[in-house]
């Protein structure tokens, strides 16, 4: 064929792109094809992630151009959009890679439809998983709710493909584009500076990225990736949201690195980033299959918990997304997650403990908020992780495992580090002190002038709370 359109969306790379590469072999010219502002209802991106999704446009943009080709940028509906600029081009096809949130994956198949309705041929890829979600199935042939069984099962599937190549050079074609500051991304008031120092965006940030996890905390992964003060993750997420580098590429990697390093701690640390690959799997697994997991409980005893009421919460959820609950690791946590769009895997779970628990606020709220504020906000990850710290997920934690801040703080962040990183107001503190400052009492705190809030909970008292509200609805489901 002469001429195709290639839809980007949540794929931003020119390696090891499914739809890019079929396209290219199919047909003789491309127009590279980005459509802002018309995501699906729930799959919008928050203000972090409009503020990565215009670096990484940029990132891809300029990538695209060293090759020959130009990415247009339009705004619409996209059926509408793909449908013009197929008449405009003459081209024959619109090649995409698949999105998997059922609202998207609905508007997709309507888009589908509509083209092929037109007379175009469509072609759509998975260049975002290991396995599509339909493709791994219990021994009934149904989803799994469970990880271990799903993980074994992805497993037993064997390697993944060997990565595609990005191609040397795009035949590409140019039509009338909007500009990329047009689609409003940035915020008006730069809050952005944090995440600036932190991030590169595009595909050569994502790889840079996995190289450096590999050559300094691949061995370490394994016994550090709980420790927030020493940073031995790889911060991979929000290249893996965006598509700048895909698991495929990632699990090839690895299998390069066990085939170039030795020691136990390098395949320990492999097989652990590995088990937190297929996380991610699970949880697009289980949002394709339980559409509602992102509003609703997944266990329906859930449905009737006794959550605090909005009026009475406001003033703690206030607290809580400022970094102001007056507990530590709380606060450094998210303070981290204002300043960088980020924030470690251990801090998500006890700041979601504690408001779920600890506050009884649903945790929706802080779902929300997450969604707003990571840069890698992801709904089908953060609805897992929303739901199992919460006990009512998919092979939830339980619901009476409730962390202890300050024991969770003294575990993994033992020197205090963390903490006075991120909260310098009591970084004079002793380490003794500085994961629970309230034990200072109020005339020490005052001549030492710490101005630090006192939590508006005491951990024992709403822990028991927390415990009661889940014993009453354990009896109404008796
Ligand atoms: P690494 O430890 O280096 O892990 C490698 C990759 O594996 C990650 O980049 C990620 O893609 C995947 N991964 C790791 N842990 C998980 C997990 N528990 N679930 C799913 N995938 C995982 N992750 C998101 O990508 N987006 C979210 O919106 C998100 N929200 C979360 C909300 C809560 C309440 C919790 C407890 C976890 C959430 N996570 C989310 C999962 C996890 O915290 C992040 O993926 C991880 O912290 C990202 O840092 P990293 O890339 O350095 O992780």
């Amino acid at each position: 064929m002469k001429t195709a359109l290639v839809w980007f969306r949540r794929d931003l790379r020119l390696a090891d792109n499914p739809a890019l590469s079929h396209a290219l072999e199919r047909a003789e010219r491309i127009l590279a094809v980005y459509i802002g502002g018309f995501e699906a209802p729930g799959t919008e991106p928050g203000a972090a992630s409009r503020w990565w999704l215009h670096q990484s446009l940029t990132a891809f943009a300029a990538d695209l151009n060293q090759r020959g080709a130009e990415l247009v940028i339009r705004r619409g509906e996209p059926a509408k959009v793909l449908g013009q600029l197929a008449k405009e081009q003459g081209a024959e096809a619109v090649f995409w890679n698949r999105l998997y949130e059922p609202a998207q994956d609905a508007a997709d198949r309507k888009t589908c439809d509509s083209l092929i309705a037109a007379g175009l041929e469509v072609q759509t890829y998975n260049g975002a998983l290991l396995a599509e979600p339909w493709e791994i199935q219990t021994q009934t042939g149904g989803p799994y709710r469970v990880y271990t069984p799903f993980s074994r099962n992805v497993r037993a599937r064997g390697a993944p493909r060997s990565p595609l190549p990005a191609p040397r050079r795009i035949p590409g074609l140019a039509a009338q584009s909007l500009s990329i500051d047009s689609l409003g991304l940035l915020p008006r008031i730069r809050w952005d500076a944090g995440m600036s120092r932190m991030w590169t965006p595009g595909e050569a940030g994502a790889h840079r990225r996995l190289g450096r996890f590999c050559d300094e905390a691949l061995h370490d992964y394994s016994a550090g990736r709980d420790r927030p003060d020493q940073l031995l993750t790889s911060l991979l997420s929000p290249h893996l949201h965006f598509g700048e580098i895909g698991p495929v590429q990632v699990l090839a990697r690895l299998q390069r690195e066990l085939a170039e390093q030795h020691g136990p701690g390098v395949s320990a640390g492999a097989e652990a980033y590995e088990r937190e690959i297929l996380w991610r799997e699970f949880a697009h697994h289980v949002i394709y299959h339980y559409p509602t997991t992102p509003t609703e409980p997944m266990d329906p005893r859930f449905a009737g918990f006794a959550w605090r009421q909005p009026r009475e919460y406001a003033a703690d959820l206030a607290r809580w997304q400022r970094g102001a609950t007056g507990v530590p690791i709380v606060d450094a946590g998210m303070r981290q997650l204002w300043s960088t769009g980020w924030m470690h895997n251990r801090v998500r779970m006890i700041v979601a403990s504690f408001l779920s628990k600890n506050l009884l606020i649903p945790w929706q709220e802080g779902a929300a908020w997450f969604l707003d504020t990571l840069v890698d906000a992801d709904l089908a990850a953060n609805s897992m992780g929303w739901q199992w710290v919460s006990g009512s997920g998919a092979d939830a934690a339980p619901y009476f495992r409730i962390f202890n801040p300050v024991t969770q703080s003294q575990k993994f962040d033992p020197q205090g580090r963390y903490l006075r990183q991120w909260v310098p107001e009591i970084a004079a503190l002793p380490d003794k002190l500085v994961h629970a400052p309230w034990l200072l009492g109020p005339a020490e705190s005052a001549r030492q002038k710490i101005d630090y809030p006192v939590p508006s909970v005491d951990l024992g008292e709403s822990r028991a709370r927390a415990l009661q509200a889940f014993d009453l609805i354990k009896q109404r489901a008796s």
